[in-house]
């Protein structure tokens, strides 16, 4: 079939692609460098070959719209914080082209060490402090977070833009170039002062954008894609003001400049209108998470408006049903003829891992299942050859796209009629617990004999080079399952024992045979599948291979048991169950794109609950189930907030209201902002949540004083995300703070986070000071109750 004003062809876009190379060279490089291995050269090299690779890829798969710019050293924000000069004071830039090592000073601290982390992967820097780092919309990526100043300029203080488009041109590719868009930069930044508004900035920053178009322009650029993805977020009046300041600007500017105004990772929704009024040539939609919008943008966009359609999804691992796309596709093609559409994934690729094809340990069929970004450009490629051409040009293509999508839907590795049963058996009791929190505070005191603040700890102890070295010995199956599994044993039994030396009154067992925390279970657990290769970029140099979730979740066996009886029976003190949450196990993985998330999240509930049930019968008479991701997992709109909690909170509760009343259920979360969500808080009613707030001095306590929050909790008084040892006066002082908030009898004491990333060194004295701190705390109390 052949459509009006058929140039031929549709242009296929990628939006931007992994930058970290397919065997993560790009990681090796960084590191080589970072530790004074290699020079700069080496490491620019290195960049060079692996844009020069991503470009050479493109163009053999099929993309006409290649893009520049969208490889990163170590963070596109951080990028464009550069090229715009808004580099805070501290780092002591004066002018002319920024240096590398400020660049990374800015990433990762000026000393230079190696990033800190917490237990979830986000670094802290130590010493000289980074910029701030935080999640790119609802992504795992995590981007340096600007950082403006009153009386903030802006000069144009990179080319990167301009050379990168350069580079690539000289190789024989004409790209399109990628920006940031100033509005979401400016959206993105924080102000030192809280009095100013990034978007005050706005007429400062845009003639810098205007120089860097300019220059684009000039070196040959037609076309410019303008990220926005604010443009999915509720915005005010101010920010549709800011967006269309800027478009008219770069319009009146550069009048003959192109942009491709690109959002993902949601719908316009009521930003619609404001989008389609700006003066700019092309716009992109997400028409994956958003496929309702393209009926109506395509009905109400200005005819030569360029319609990028975002239909392979770059939020996930799966293979395209090509030829129901298709029938989505045609009409709008049909009606607004080839030379204004492209095809493109929802967002950049940059948050799938590169390659298929070196998964060879893949369930052939789960792999027949899967699409990874090297695969999603030739989907895109098919796809846009059938709308140019005709399905018949690429018809035994649509067939086994087609082929695979069938077989995926009705395999019984995805489908498991037991699954989908005992979920239809859930009653409403199954996610209550059988008395209120009152009663089972009670038994569970009376069970327990706790004294007053209670100190423990959040599960892991320091990950040492000896244990990451037995562990990967172990894969590599040079240290067998009986060597291993003693090595494990011994360490736990030491840290067991030390932990009653220094008096800790609740124990953990430090978790040393966990790899992490969410890819422990998925291994166990029937319904995930693990790559070799799939690594996706977290932050910087620091990648993950989340686990991919492809059926139906059952649990053929217990994850923990053994390990918490061989723990328990070390000591006479109480030994916590340590397991990860269906809601964290869930936000950390790729997941199901066949069935609703909320659907996935119950029924690895259900195979935790039973994973509760037996550490209970095994005789745990507490069991933390760890939801360090509830809070990422929210949407970006505010309007799907309460449906996402109230699945997420009853996930949890699903998991969690097996026990018995005195058995007491802990969970923790390593985030500090509470505020929007204490309800959902106070709805999960675990017995006992610890959750991060040393930082802010006890301040964000207020939440679940203002609250009434009627549980107990341990808010951590020591930051673990900082190699310091806090005194013994210090966390008094904390706590003295958290009591004026809530009451003695609920407080327990720990710390912010689990111990895996800190030595041996600081987690000795920090936990022997804390445990001092809660004791003279604990008889103050009792002095002034006489
Ligand atoms: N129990 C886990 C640990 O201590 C919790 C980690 C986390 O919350 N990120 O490592
Ligand atoms: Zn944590």
């Amino acid at each position: 079939m052949n459509f009006p004003h058929s140039s031929g062809t549709v242009p296929v876009s990628t939006l931007g692609t992994p930058r970290i190379g397919p065997r993560r060279e790009l990681k090796a490089a960084l590191e080589a460098y970072w530790s004074g291995k290699t020079d700069a050269s080496a490491l620019l090299d290195t960049a060079a070959r692996l844009r020069a690779a991503n470009w050479a890829r493109q163009k053999a798969l099929g993309v006409t719209n290649i893009p520049s710019n969208d490889f990163s050293l170590y963070d596109h924000v951080l990028d464009t914080v550069v090229m715009v000069g808004a580099i805070p004071q501290a780092y002591g830039w004066t002018g002319g082209p920024v240096p590398l090592d400020t660049y990374f000073a800015m990433a990762r601290g000026s000393q230079g060490g190696e990033p800190d982390a917490c237990a979830h992967g986000h670094g802290h820097s130590q010493g000289v402090p980074a910029l701030e780092m935080t999640k790119w919309f609802d992504t795992n990526y995590h981007y340096m977070v600007p950082e403006f100043a009153a009386g903030q300029r802006f000069a144009l203080a990179s080319t990167k833009p301009v050379d990168e488009y350069r580079e690539a041109k000289a190789l024989g590719y004409q790209t399109r170039p990628v920006l940031l868009g100033p509005v979401t930069f400016l959206k993105l930044g924080k102000a030192k002062d809280p009095s100013l508004d990034p978007l005050s900035l706005l007429g400062n920053l845009l003639p810098v954008y205007g120089e860097v178009l300019r220059r684009l322009s000039a070196s040959g650029a037609e076309w410019i894609q303008m990220d926005e993805p604010c443009l999915v977020l509720d915005l005010d009046a101010a920010t549709h003001a800011a967006l269309k300041e800027t478009y008219g600007f770069f319009a009146h500017a550069l009048p003959k400049l192109k942009l491709m105004l690109t959002s993902y990772f949601g719908g316009l929704g009521d930003n619609l209108d404001a989008a389609l009024t700006l003066p700019v040539a092309g716009l992109h939609l997400d028409l994956v998470r958003a496929p309702n919008q393209l009926r109506e943008v395509s009905e109400r966009a200005r005819a030569g408006l360029v319609l990028s359609l975002g239909v392979i999804d770059g939020r996930n691992v799966w293979r395209a049903n090509l030829p129901k796309l298709l029938d989505a596709l045609e009409p709008v093609v049909r009606r607004r003829g080839t030379d204004h559409v492209e095809i493109a994934p929802s967002c950049s690729l940059l948050h799938v891992p590169i390659d298929l094809e070196l998964e060879t340990g893949l369930d052939p069929d789960v792999k027949s299942w899967l699409a990874f970004a090297v695969q999603k450009m030739d989907e895109l490629s098919i796809l846009a050859t059938a709308l140019a051409g005709g399905r018949e040009v690429v018809m035994g293509k649509l067939m086994v796209s087609g082929a695979a999508a069938d077989a995926r839907g009705a395999s019984a590795k995805v489908h498991r009629p037991d699954v989908a049963m005992r979920l239809g058996a859930v009653t409403p009791d199954m996610v209550r617990r059988q008395s209120p929190f009152e009663v089972r505070r009670a038994a569970q005191h009376e069970k327990l004999g706790l004294p007053a603040l209670p100190t423990t700890t959040i599960g892991s102890f320091p990950q040492t080079t000896d244990v990451r070295k037995a562990r990967a010995a172990h894969a590599k199956g040079e240290l067998s399952d009986a060597a291993y599994e003693a090595f494990v044993k011994e360490e736990t039994t030491r840290t067991i024992h030390w932990q009653e030396e220094i008096g800790l009154d609740v124990l953990v067992h430090g978790e040393f045979e966990r790899n992490d925390m969410v890819q422990y279970f998925g291994e166990q657990l029937s319904g995930f599948a693990f790559t070799r290769y799939g690594w996706v970029q977290s932050y910087g140099s620091r990648y993950v291979r989340p686990p991919i979730l492809f059926g139906d979740v059952a649990r053929p066996k217990p994850m923990t048991v053994d390990w918490w009886r061989y723990a328990q029976s070390v000591t006479q003190k109480p030994m916590k169950g340590m397991i990860t949450g269906p809601v964290t196990i869930l936000n950390w993985s790729f997941v199901r794109d066949d069935v609703p998330r909320s659907l996935a999240c119950r029924q690895i509930a259900l195979a935790i609950r039973d994973e509760v049930a037996d550490l209970e019968a095994a005789g745990a008479a507490m069991i933390q189930i760890d939801e360090a991701a509830l809070r990422e997992g929210l949407p970006l709109r505010k309007a799907e907030w309460t449906t996402y909690l109230d699945w997420a909170v009853s996930s949890f509760r699903l998991c969690a209201s097996g026990v018995a009343d005195a058995t007491q259920i802990h969970t923790h979360m390593c985030y500090s902002e509470f505020n929007d969500i204490i309800d959902a808080i106070g709805a999960m009613d675990a017995d006992v949540i610890s959750i991060e707030t040393s930082r802010s001095k006890m301040e964000l306590l207020d939440a679940f004083k203002t609250y009434k929050y009627p549980n107990e909790i341990g808010p951590g008084v020591y930051d673990i995300h900082s190699p310091r040892v806090p005194s013994v006066e210090e966390m008094i002082d904390l706590l003295a703070k958290a009591t004026q908030r809530l009451a003695p009898e609920q407080l327990w004491v720990n710390p912010d986070c689990g111990l895996k990333t800190r030595q041996w060194e600081e987690v000795r004295p920090a936990l022997v000071n804390m445990v001092a701190a809660a004791r003279r705390l604990r008889s103050d109390l009792a002095e002034a109750a006489e």
